[in-house]
Formats: C-alpha cells, structure tokens, sequence
C-alpha cells in the first residue's frame, strides 16, 4: 500500500525529513519553567515566541504525535536535530532523550547531537559518546547564538572530529536580508564559506538553505556545503525550490514549527511537501541526498 501524503513524483519515494526537533516530555509540559530552569533563555525566547494575532509560533508535540504526523504525510524518517543550547548539560540532557528516541524507533528516526564547546574535553567526548550511541551528526549548532568565537580551540576540534567520525555538521544560518524577530541572531555568510575551507574533511548541512548560500556560486564551489530547506515557507517563495543546486539539498522541515500559520497554528509535513511537489523540486531531496550523507539506510 502506497504511503498516504501528497500525490505525485515525491509520494513515490521514502520522504526524509531532515531537520525535525523534538523535546522531552517535562519540555513539553511547560517549555518556560523548563527553559528558566536550566538558564536557557534563547531556545525560550525563540521556541515559546507568539504571533501579532497571539498564535504559538510552534508546537510542543511528543514523539507519538510526531509518528502520527509523519505518518499522515508519509515520511519514513525524521532526523531529530538538537539545538544550539546555552549549557553543556541541557546538550546531554537533549542527547539523552534522542537516544530513547533511536532506541524505540530505530527505522524512523536519525539523530543529531547537541554539543557546547564551552565544555572543554567533555564536549569532544559528548560526540564520541553520541557516536556510539548511533547519532549520525551534530547540530542543529549556531556558534553565533552560542557565543563561541570561530576560532575557539575547542570547537574547531569539534569540527575536526566530526570529520574523522563521519558525522555532519548542521548549522543554523540566518539570511543577513531577513526580517527582525525575537531571538533573531547575526550569522554572517562568509562566516560558513570560511569554516568549510578550514575544515575540508567535515561536511556541513546549512539549515534554511543556508540563508541564500544555497544558490551563490561562491558556496557551490565548496563541494563539502550541503543546505535543508527548513522553515522555508516562512522564510522564502517557492520560487526557491527550483533555484538551489538539486544535489547539495536535504528537504527539511523544521517541525514542530508552524509553516503556513495564516492556514494553520499547527505543525504538519503536508503543506511543504504539497508547495515542494508543485514547484518541481527534484525527488532526489526528499531522500537519496539525506540517505547518502548520512549513511542511512
Ligand atoms: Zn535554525
């Protein structure tokens, strides 16, 4: 039986999705305290913001209705992705919960790693230990939001590692001609063109097409700059689904993020795909880029 979700070209393949976050359940019950809790002020200003109308800009949903969800659109994978957290122990504590995620659901879910270079040593053995427990990457990471200064000692062993490990390094980008919002953090381009030819032998995933990276030549020369297309209804026209090298493109989401908060306060993997589908995008983002990359079955 075919998996239900949209019809057409990318109804055909086995949908990954790969930039999905997903919170423990004490997270989710009540995101402010949770946040307050462990100093974590950034993830709470951007992830309990609300809109002009009072709308959440997102959901808090559990890993059941994050199943349910995927499986109403028909994606056969989520890859978690952690977050750029402020403290080492909100990166385990983060690390922790997705390896209950991999264990419970080995077919459905990937997992990338949060990590906090401000840790010293204990970061680098954070990425090993997440390694061992099967996470394919790190990120979703933004040393812009981190505080951590491009040329931190420990951080460029990070990237080092992730190299010698195979895992890829998704980065937060934001586009430098985007608009104000609360929570919203500089992250200047040349910033990523700079830590790809630093570091040759790590591949990096920059999130929300790499802020407009996605199709300047200049990042397209750099074959190790790989770019998800998260929250790209609330950030560009579909005009862009056709503008990015098809190759360099992993279809992401950003759920449990609302893309289209005018139809819906809710999250789904629908909407996305249906503008993706109707925009041509080239199959092979959905899943034979992601499947390669990250080594996923
Ligand atoms: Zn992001």
């Amino acid at each position: 039986m075919p998996a239900p979700g949209p019809a057409g070209n990318i109804a055909r393949v086995t949908i990954i999705d790969a930039h999905v976050h997903l919170y423990p359940s004490e997270a989710n019950k009540s995101p402010i305290a949770w946040a307050e809790a462990r100093r974590e002020a950034l993830w709470a200003a951007l992830c309990t913001r609300k809109r002009k109308d009072g709308t959440p800009v997102q959901g808090f949903p559990s890993m059941s209705e994050l199943l349910r969800d995927m499986n109403a659109a028909g994606i056969r994978k989520a890859v978690l992705l952690g977050w750029y957290w402020q403290h080492h122990t909100t990166c385990v504590e983060h690390n922790n919960f997705y390896a209950s995620c991999l264990k419970a659901y080995p077919g459905r879910f990937a997992a990338f790693a949060s990590v906090h270079p401000a840790a010293g040593p204990a970061a680098l053995d954070e990425v090993k230990r997440a390694r061992d427990l099967g996470f394919s990457g790190l990120g979703e990471l933004s040393p812009h939001s981190q505080a951590v200064p491009l040329d931190d000692p420990i951080w460029r062993k990070i990237l080092t590692l992730a190299g010698e490990l195979k895992m890829p390094v998704n980065l937060h980008v934001t586009d430098p001609d985007s608009k104000a919002y609360v929570g919203r953090v500089d992250t200047p381009l040349n910033d990523f063109l700079l830590l790809a030819q630093d570091f040759p032998a790590t591949n990096f995933i920059l999130a929300h097409w790499g802020g407009g990276l996605a199709w300047a030549k200049r990042a397209l020369a750099l074959p190790n700059l790989w770019f998800d297309t998260a929250a790209s209804p609330l950030l560009y026209g579909p005009e862009v689904w056709k503008k990015a090298a098809p190759g360099r493109v992993l279809f992401g989401s950003d759920y449990p993020l609302a893309l289209y908060p005018k139809l819906s306060a809710r999250a789904d993997f629908t909407g996305i795909l249906r503008e993706a589908e109707a925009a041509g995008a080239e199959p092979a983002m959905f899943a034979d880029n992601a499947s390669q990359l990250l080594g996923l079955q």
